[in-house]
C-alpha cells in the first residue's frame, strides 16, 4: 500500500483495476521515466513511437468498446491516466487527446464508415488524432467560434484557424469543430487534405513533452462523408470534453503523487541542522496537509469513476473533480518544490516540471474559473457565463 493512501482507498479497487494500474506503472517506469526529463528540456517527445507502445497495451481509447478498443471500466481508465501523468502530464495528454477526444468524437458521433476507417488504427497507435476546438480569439467561449463550414454542392468547405491543439503536428486526422448555417458541427479531416497547414507552437514553458500546434484551414474542401453525422451543436464537443476531463481528474493525482513521493524521499535523506528535513515539524505539517489533500482527491476521483461506470456521471460533477484535483495537484507540486529547496528548481528532480505542466492542465479542458461557474450554475440555477 502506498503511504500516501491514508484512507486505504486502494482496497476499493478490484483485482483487475489493480492489475491494469500495475501494467501501466511498469510501462511508465520503463519507457517514460528514464527519458522524460530530457524530452522536456529539449521540447520534443517521440509521440508516434510512444503511441504505438500504448496501442499495444490497449491504452488508446481503452474505455471505448469495439474497433480494437479495450472496453475497460472508467475507473481502470482513470488509474491508467494517473500512472501516465505520474510520468508526465504531456504523456497523459497524448493518450487523453487520442482516446477521449479524437477517438471518442468519432466513436460517439461518427458514421459506421468513419468508425471503420479511423478507430482500429487509432486504437493501435498507428494513426494519430487531434481535437480542434480552441481558436486564437475563442477559448473559454467556443460557442462564438469563427471557423466556418459552408456547403458547396455535396461538399463542405472549411475556413478558419484552430490554436493550442495537442498532437496537431503529428496528427493524421483532426476532429475540427466549425460553425455552419445550422449550428456547430464536427468534421473528421485528414490532415493531408489540401488547404490544411499545421504549425508547431514552440517556446512553451509547460507541457514541453507534448506536441502543440496551430491548424490553418484555407478553404479546405471535404466530401459530405467527412462530417460526423451525429454531432449536432456545441453539446457534441462538450460531451467529448466531459470524457477527457474525467481522465484529468485522475491524471492530476499522478503528477501530485510523483511530487509527494519525491519530497518524502528527499526530506528523509537530506539533513540540515544535523537532522533530516523530515524530522522538522514544519516539514511534517506540509507533508501531512498534502497527503490529506491527495487522499481526498483520490476518493473524489474514485467516486466520479464509479458514477461513470454506472452511467450516472453529470458534467458538473466532472467539473468538481477537475477544479479540485488540478488545483490541489498544483498546490502540492509547488509545496513539494519548497521541500527540495534549490534542488526543487532542478531538472534532475521532477517536481517543477510537474508544477509547470499542471499550469496547462489548470487551463485546458475548461479553466478553473469556468468550472467554478459550472458548479455555481448547478448551485444557483443561474448561468454567469452564457
Ligand atoms: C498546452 C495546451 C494544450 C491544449 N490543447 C488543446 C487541444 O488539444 N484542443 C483544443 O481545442 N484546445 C486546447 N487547448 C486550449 C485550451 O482548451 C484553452 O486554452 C482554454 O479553453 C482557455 O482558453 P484561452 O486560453 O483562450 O483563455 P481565455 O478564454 O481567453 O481565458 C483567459 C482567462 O479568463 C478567464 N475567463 C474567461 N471567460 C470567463 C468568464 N466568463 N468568467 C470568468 N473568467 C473567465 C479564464 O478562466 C482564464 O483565466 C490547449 C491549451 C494548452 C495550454
Amino acid at each position: 500500500m502506498s503511504p500516501l493512501d491514508l484512507l486505504d482507498v486502494d482496497s476499493s479497487l478490484s483485482a483487475e483495476e489493480r492489475q491494469i494500474r500495475a501494467v501501466v506503472r511498469q510501462l511508465v517506469d520503463d519507457q517514460v521515466r528514464p527519458y522524460v526529463a530530457g524530452w522536456y528540456e529539449e521540447g520534443r517527445v517521440p509521440a508516434r513511437e510512444l503511441a504505438r507502445e500504448f496501442g499495444k497495451l490497449g491504452l488508446l481509447g481503452m474505455h471505448l468498446t469495439g474497433y480494437g478498443c479495450a472496453g475497460s471500466s472508467a475507473v481502470a481508465y482513470g488509474l491508467a491516466c494517473l500512472e501516465l501523468e505520474a510520468g508526465d502530464s504531456g504523456i497523459r495528454s497524448l493518450v487523453s487527446v487520442q482516446g477521449a477526444l479524437a477517438m471518442y468524437a468519432i466513436w460517439r458521433y461518427g458514421s459506421a464508415e468513419q468508425k471503420q476507417r479511423w478507430l482500429p488504427t487509432m486504437a493501435a497507435g498507428e494513426t494519430i488524432g487531434c481535437f480542434a476546438l480552441t481558436e486564437p480569439d475563442h477559448g473559454s467561449d467556443p460557442a462564438s467560434m469563427a471557423t466556418r463550414a459552408r456547403r458547396d454542392g455535396d461538399d463542405w468547405v472549411l475556413h478558419g484557424t484552430k490554436m493550442w491543439i495537442t498532437n496537431a503536428t503529428i496528427a493524421d486526422v483532426a476532429v475540427i469543430w466549425a460553425r455552419t448555417d445550422e449550428g456547430i458541427r464536427g468534421f473528421a479531416v485528414p490532415t493531408g487534405t489540401p488547404g490544411v497547414t499545421v504549425r508547431e507552437i514552440r517556446r512553451k514553458m509547460s507541457l514541453r513533452a507534448s506536441v502543440t500546434g496551430e491548424i490553418s484551414l484555407d478553404d479546405v474542401r471535404l466530401p459530405a462523408s467527412a462530417r460526423l453525422p451525429e454531432a449536432v451543436g456545441l453539446k457534441a464537443p462538450l460531451g467529448c470534453l466531459t470524457e477527457a476531463r474525467h481522465g484529468i481528474v485522475w491524471g492530476a493525482l499522478g503528477a501530485a503523487r510523483d511530487c509527494l513521493e519525491t519530497a518524502l524521499e528527499y526530506a528523509g535523506s537530506r539533513t540540515q541542522f544535523g537532522r533530516p528535513l523530515a524530522s522538522f515539524q514544519l516539514t511534517q505539517a506540509k507533508l501531512a496537509d498534502m497527503a490529506v489533500e491527495w487522499s481526498k482527491g483520490y476518493l473524489l476521483a474514485l467516486q466520479l469513476g464509479r458514477l461513470a461506470d454506472a452511467d450516472r456521471l453529470r458534467p458538473d460533477q466532472v467539473s468538481v473533480g477537475k477544479l479540485n484535483n488540478v488545483r490541489e495537484a498544483l498546490a502540492i507540486a509547488r509545496q513539494c518544490r519548497t521541500i527540495l529547496g534549490a534542488n526543487g528548481v532542478s531538472g534532475a528532480y521532477p517536481v517543477l516540471r510537474h508544477a509547470n505542466n499542471l499550469e496547462s492542465v489548470l487551463t485546458y479542458e475548461g479553466t478553473s474559473e469556468i468550472h467554478q461557474l459550472v458548479i455555481g450554475q448547478r448551485l444557483t440555477g443561474l448561468s454567469a457565463f452564457a
